[in-house]
C-alpha cells in the first residue's frame, strides 16, 4: 500500500468492508445511496438551550464575523479580516469546504460574499450557512443511554479530541453525558480540566479495585451536564493487572451499570450519552471499552497511513461480537484533520466514504490550530473558541450522530 504515488488513488480496501455487514462498496449497490439527505432540515429542529457564550450562533449571518467571537476565546487579535483572526483564516483555508454539501437557503449577504470570490469570502459564507442549519435544530434526548467508545489503534488521529468535543457540544446542548478516560495518557482528563495526577482516584481503582464510578466521576468545570471518570498514570500497569482478574473484560461494563443503578436509586437524571476515549491499543482496556459500549466511533485522520491497521482493529471488534458483546456495531465513523489543500485528504475521504456510506458522518472535522490549541488550556475547542471552524465542525458531527440515533 505504501507505494502509492502522491496524487495517485488509494488503493481500496474492500476486504475492511466485510466486517460490517458484507456491504460492497456503494456504487456497486445504488448510485443513489451516497447523495446523503439533509432529513434533519425538513425535521424543524430548534435549539434545546440557547447558549450565552455562543453568541456567534445567535447573530444573524451578516453580523456573525465580528460578534461570533467569543469573549472567552483568547484571540489576539479580533479584527483582522472581518473579525477573523490569523488562525482563522489559516482554519478556513485548511478547511476548505469540507462541511457537509447539503443544499441550503443562501442569505443575501452570504451570496454576495460567494459572488465576492476570494477563498476566505467563500469559507466564511459556508461557515455562515453550515450556522444557520445548525441553529435550526434542536439536539434532542436519545431514546436511551447511548455508550460509544472512540476507538482506533492507530495512536494520533484524534480519538481523544473527538471524544471530548462531541461529549462538550452534547453537554452544551443541555444533554447528560459522562466521558470515561481509560487512556494512561489521561489527554481527555486533561482537554476537559478534569486533575488526574497520580494521587488522584481514578478509573483505575474502579477497574482494579473494584472502587465505585460514582467515587471517581468529577464534573467538567466549563460544561455543565458534563462529568468525567479520569485516567491516571497507574493505568499504564492495568493491562497487565488486569490479566489475573476474575471477568477481566467486562469490569467497565459492570461499573457502569452500578452507576446507571446508583444514579437511577437517587432520582438522578439518566445519562444520555456514555463516551468511552481509548488508548492507541487493542489490549485489555480497549477490549473493556468495547465490552461495555454498544456503538464504537472511528475517527480517521485523511492522511494515507491513517488506513492502514483499519482491517485489525474492524477484526478485533467482530471477534468481541462473536465471543464478549454480540450489540457491539460500528456506528460512525469521522474524518478527522481534514486538510482541503491537499488532494490526499478528498481522496481518502472519498474512499472511505465508498466503503462505509452508512458509517460516515458528514461532517468532516478541519485541520484546526484551534483545536490543536484547546488542551494546552485544559478545554475543548468547544469552550475555547467556540466560533471557530473546528468548533462548528465537531457541534455538526454531534449533532448528526445525535440525529442517527433518534432516526
Ligand atoms: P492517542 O492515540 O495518542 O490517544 P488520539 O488518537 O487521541 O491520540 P488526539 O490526541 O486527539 O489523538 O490528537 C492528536 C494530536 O492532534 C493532538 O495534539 C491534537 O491536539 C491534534 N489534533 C487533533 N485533531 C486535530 C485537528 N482537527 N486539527 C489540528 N490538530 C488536531
Ligand atoms: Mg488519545
Amino acid at each position: 500500500m505504501s507505494n502509492t504515488e502522491p496524487g495517485q488513488r488509494v488503493p481500496t480496501f474492500a476486504s475492511l468492508s466485510s466486517f460490517l455487514s458484507g456491504r460492497r462498496p456503494a456504487s456497486d449497490r445504488d448510485p443513489e445511496v451516497r447523495t446523503r439527505v439533509d432529513s434533519s432540515d425538513a425535521t424543524g429542529f430548534r435549539p434545546a438551550e440557547p447558549d450565552a457564550a455562543e453568541s456567534g450562533r445567535t447573530t444573524p449571518p451578516e453580523a456573525a464575523d465580528d460578534s461570533g467571537r467569543s469573549d472567552e476565546a483568547p484571540t489576539p487579535d479580533p479584527a483582522v479580516v472581518t473579525g477573523s483572526t490569523p488562525d482563522d483564516v489559516a482554519d478556513a483555508d485548511l478547511a476548505a469546504d469540507p462541511g457537509p454539501a447539503q443544499p441550503a437557503a443562501t442569505s443575501a449577504p452570504a451570496q454576495r460574499a460567494d459572488e465576492d470570490g476570494t477563498p476566505l469570502a467563500r469559507q466564511l459564507a459556508n461557515e455562515n450557512r453550515r450556522r444557520d442549519r445548525l441553529r435550526a435544530k434542536e439536539i434532542s434526548r436519545p431514546p436511551a443511554t447511548r455508550y460509544l467508545t472512540v476507538s482506533n489503534q492507530k495512536g494520533g488521529v484524534g480519538k481523544t479530541t473527538t471524544a471530548v468535543n462531541i461529549a462538550a457540544a452534547l453537554g452544551r446542548a443541555g444533554l447528560n453525558v459522562l466521558v470515561v478516560d481509560i487512556d494512561p495518557q489521561g489527554n481527555a482528563s486533561t482537554a476537559l480540566g478534569i486533575p488526574h495526577s497520580a494521587e488522584v482516584d481514578s478509573i483505575y481503582d474502579v477497574l482494579l479495585d473494584d472502587v465505585p464510578l460514582a467515587e471517581v466521576i468529577v464534573p467538567c468545570p466549563d460544561v455543565e451536564n458534563l462529568l468525567c471518570a479520569p485516567a491516571t498514570i497507574h493505568l499504564a500497569g492495568a493491562e497487565i493487572e488486569l490479566v489475573s482478574l476474575v471477568a477481566r473484560e467486562q469490569r467497565l461494563r459492570r461499573a457502569l451499570e452500578q452507576y446507571e443503578a446508583y444514579r437511577a436509586e437517587r432520582d438522578q437524571a439518566r445519562l444520555d450519552y456514555v463516551i468511552i476515549d481509548c488508548p492507541p491499543s487493542l489490549g485489555l482496556l480497549t477490549v473493556n471499552a468495547f465490552v461495555a459500549a454498544r456503538e464504537v466511533v472511528i475517527p480517521i485522520q485523511c492522511e494515507y497511513y491513517a488506513l492502514e491497521g483499519l482491517s485489525q482493529l474492524l477484526n478485533n471488534i467482530s471477534m468481541i461480537q462473536k465471543h464478549l458483546n454480540a450489540h457491539l456495531e460500528v456506528s460512525t465513523i469521522l474524518l478527522t484533520m481534514y486538510d482541503g489543500r491537499t488532494n490526499l485528504a478528498a481522496q481518502v475521504a472519498a474512499e472511505v466514504r465508498e466503503h462505509f456510506p452508512d458509517q460516515v458522518l458528514d461532517a468532516v472535522i478541519p485541520r484546526s490550530v484551534r483545536i490543536s490549541e484547546a488542551p494546552s488550556y485544559q478545554q475543548t475547542v468547544i469552550t475555547y473558541d467556540p466560533a471557530s471552524s473546528g468548533a462548528l465542525s465537531y457541534q455538526e458531527a454531534a449533532t448528526e450522530m445525535n440525529e442517527r440515533a433518534s432516526a
